[in-house]
């Protein structure tokens, strides 16, 4: 039986006055949670913050982005040992706002997952089509292309230690969610090829959706049973929201 995750990038948002009390107020919503499994994704400057403030808690903190390289003259990079030296237990790794706005390559994005696992942490790989390929029907093949990468650089073995999002570029931020139905389709798609990669990793990995998921339309999409949860944005700066959508995925 795989366990409902609900992950939170709150992206470049928040200061410490704003980010302290959004953590209050989940922490305080969590108190009753007894179902999904909850991290939050502050952008690096706030890491502390959210590992001080959330100490005990049974809610993880996680990174956005990580370098891809293991260590040395990269001014302004952090390191996957970096971030499991201070107790970081996830990091996203290939969102598609670092696909499109720092051209991050599937190359460069299979080897941040690399140094992900290398360091112990599990990597959320993001994975999902633009408007575009989804119109031109083309939305499996591009999430094929982009795992496939991906599990050419990490092996087999390792893709039962991965946490997959899939992530419809044209649904994240816009408030246009992809239907129960769309989402699912790619999500059995994933599943399936986990499967002819590792089958006994295809029950167990957690497949995450994200694009606009709210408490409002949480429920359908979480009601498909390739769906394990989500990659929250926007709603996830709400306390009450993001703590409502881990209701209803526990
Ligand atoms: C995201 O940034 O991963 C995301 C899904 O954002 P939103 O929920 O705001 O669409």
């Amino acid at each position: 039986m795989r366990r409902s995750l609900v992950i939170g990038n709150w992206k470049m948002h928040g200061s410490c006055e704003q980010l302290n009390t959004l953590l209050s107020g989940i922490k305080t919503g969590f108190a009753d949670n007894a179902g999904a499994d909850l991290v939050v994704c502050p952008a690096f400057a706030y890491l502390t913050l959210a590992s001080d403030s959330l100490k005990g808690t049974g809610i993880a903190w996680a990174a956005q982005n990580v370098s891809e390289h293991e260590m040395g003259a990269y001014t302004g990079e952090v390191s996957a040992e970096m971030l499991a030296d201070v107790g970081c237990s996830y990091v996203i790794v290939g969102h598609s706002e670092r696909r499109a706005l720092f051209a991050e390559s599937d190359q460069q994005i299979a080897n941040k997952v690399g140094r992900v696992l290398a360091a112990g942490m599990v990597p959320v790989l993001c994975v999902g089509e633009t408007l575009e390929q989804r119109d031109s029907g083309s939305a499996l093949d591009v999430v094929a292309d982009q795992l496939a990468v991906v599990m050419a650089a990490i092996g087999s073995e390792a893709i039962d230690q991965l946490v997959l999002a899939y992530e419809p570029v044209w649904a994240i931020g816009t408030g246009r969610t992809a239907s129960p139905e769309q989402a699912q389709e790619v999500h059995a798609f994933l599943r399936a090829k986990v499967a002819g990669i590792n089958p006994d990793a295809a029950e167990n990995i957690q497949i995450l959706y994200g694009g606009s998921v709210k408490p409002d339309n949480a429920g359908e999409l979480f009601g498909q049973p390739d769906i394990d949860g989500a990659l929250v944005g926007g709603a996830s700066l709400v306390a009450d929201d993001f703590i409502a959508i881990g209701k209803v995925a526990g």
